[in-house]
């Protein structure tokens, strides 16, 4: 089941970065896929590394604790969803990549609680591009504000960016909004060349996210199918 879901989404991206090869994009010529296993249980995590898959996205901090705990700490952790800055000690020690960086106050946290156990923290800046109803992300003033901030945190790492787009029901209407994701990666890659992520698209429409630009997809459904969320941890 999972194997046969793996290979149909890694045939996806391969069609979809085939697709963009002409643009000759900022992101290079290849895809990370995060497998996104919020809410299933930890032998999902297991099968995923077992089938050459590297990256594990999970929402929550508490959540992928307890499943490093039963399965031991393999692959690269990315932190998804929204970190509340009370989290960040957990996070820091849990996660590779904080994707979900949302406001200088908890980029300040993570910084240090980075610096206290000796630590760089990779992040991304999670913009709030789609506007609409969820309101995680930096929207552009806020990002604008923070740009100039950022050398101020010697303990976090800057990788790039991550965008959510809303939920629609045309999917062709998430295309500007990755295309405006992609903007911001090449504008802000010209002031921080080091920049190599751009974290955009999930199940329903990574394939598009991928022609806009990125370079890091997170998939759960289509991988694993629908989500538990009777499962207790
Ligand atoms: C849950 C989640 C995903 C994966 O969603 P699917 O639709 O199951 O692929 C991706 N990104 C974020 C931020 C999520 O919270």
């Amino acid at each position: 089941m999972l194997a046969d879901n793996l290979k149909l989404v890694q045939h996806e991206i391969k069609a979809a970065l085939d697709k963009r090869k002409e643009k000759e994009m900022l992101t290079g010529s290849q895809v990370t896929l995060v497998a996104v296993t919020k809410n299933h249980p930890p032998e999902v995590i297991t099968e995923s590394l077992a089938l050459g898959v590297q990256n594990i996205g999970e929402n929550r901090v508490q959540e992928a604790k307890h499943k490093q705990e039963a399965i031991g700490k393999q692959g690269y952790w990315h932190l998804i969803g929204h970190l509340q800055t009370n989290k960040a000690r957990q996070a820091v020690a849990h996660f590779d990549l904080i994707e979900s960086v949302d406001s200088e106050h908890l980029l300040a946290a993570v910084d240090k609680e980075a610096a206290r156990i000796g630590k760089v923290q990779d992040i991304l800046l999670q913009l709030n591009i789609a506007h609409e109803e969820q309101k995680s992300g930096l929207d552009r003033e806020e990002y604008l504000a923070l740009l100039p901030k950022l050398g101020n945190y010697k303990n976090v790492r800057l990788r790039g960016l991550m965008v959510i787009a809303q939920k629609c029901d045309d999917v062709e209407e998430t295309r500007p909004i990755f295309a405006a994701g992609y903007r911001a990666y090449v504008r802000l890659k010209e002031q921080h060349p080091e920049i190599d992520l751009l974290s955009m698209g999930m199940s329903s429409d990574y394939i598009i996210a991928i022609e806009e630009g990125a370079n890091v997809v997170r998939v759960g459904t289509a991988l694993f199918g629908q989500r538990d969320y009777s499962y207790k941890f």
